[in-house]
């Protein structure tokens, strides 16, 4: 909790200065933590750093955490008029301010397609830490039940195929013993029933271990808030910032993809 970051002037002024900040009246502790103190330390000095605002008043959601992955510069943002549509990009700071003789290379990157990857490698570290099922992995009991149903239903035909595969060998070898098949139509009959038999037993085991595993739990209260934290679209800068360090962009190769990683402050 922090008091106190205004003062009077005077007390028959309403006119307000700024207090320093190592006058701030500051009460530690008064909150539960939600992030330990080192990781909110340095979220709260990444939200301290310079950062421009492009005149819209509120930093861009990647602004501080993006950079080039060949020079480690940060990444600026420009707009761009494409078709007719302005669009805002990020490129490296030091080919933007270096030019017509850059130092660097462009390593251009679509603002909104960088925020929307980053968004959701966060999603799925938050989900994956925690052990959030992903939304498409929860069934209803319902659902859950109808699923049961199919798969019974279906390992049984396996089954049935597998035994009618094992009979039909039985009757090819008694065939050869009694003469009634050549041994080439014999041999080539048990190798494709053999193949087949192989292929359906791999389905069988396949799916029996799917029937194995634990269905997710449903979703506890404190997991459906995290959810809904994490559903959030534009997900806030602020918890941007308290789990990526960096974001690194690679140049674009030629077949149009960009290199894109992630340095986690945990
Ligand atoms: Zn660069």
């Amino acid at each position: 909790m922090v008091q106190g970051t205004k003062r009077r002037v005077s007390y028959k002024s309403k006119a307000c200065a700024g207090v320093p900040k190592e006058a701030w009246c500051r009460v530690e502790g008064t909150h539960e933590a939600i992030v330990d103190r080192a990781s909110f330390d340095a979220a709260q000095a990444l939200l301290d750093r310079r950062t421009r605002s492009g005149g819209t008043g509120e930093p861009h959601p990647l602004a501080g955490i993006a950079r080039c992955a060949d020079c480690g510069g940060p990444l600026v943002k420009v707009s761009q008029l494409y078709k007719g549509v302005r669009r805002s990009y990020l490129q490296c700071g030091r080919y933007a301010s270096s030019r017509p003789h850059p130092n660097c290379t462009r390593h251009s990157v679509r603002l909104d397609a960088l925020t929307g990857v980053v968004e959701e490698r966060v999603r799925a570290l938050v989900r994956a830490r925690y052990r959030l099922p992903s939304p498409e992995r929860l069934l209803s009991p319902g659902e859950a039940e109808a699923r049961l149903r199919r798969e019974r239903a279906e390992a049984l035909e396996l089954q049935n195929q597998i035994a009618r595969r094992s009979r039909a060998l039985e009757t090819l070898c008694l065939d050869r013993a009694d003469g009634l098949i050549g041994r080439e139509e014999f041999a080539g009959m048990s190798a494709r029933f053999r193949e087949e038999r192989q292929a359906l037993q791999a389905r069988l085991d396949a799916l029996e271990a799917r029937m194995r595993e634990t269905p997710p739990e449903p979703p506890g209260l404190l997991a459906k808030r995290a959810e809904a934290l994490l559903r959030l679209d534009p997900m806030p800068r602020e918890l941007l910032v308290l789990l990526v360090d960096a974001v690194t962009v690679g140049e674009r190769r030629t077949d149009g993809t960009q290199e894109v990683s992630i340095r986690w402050l945990l």
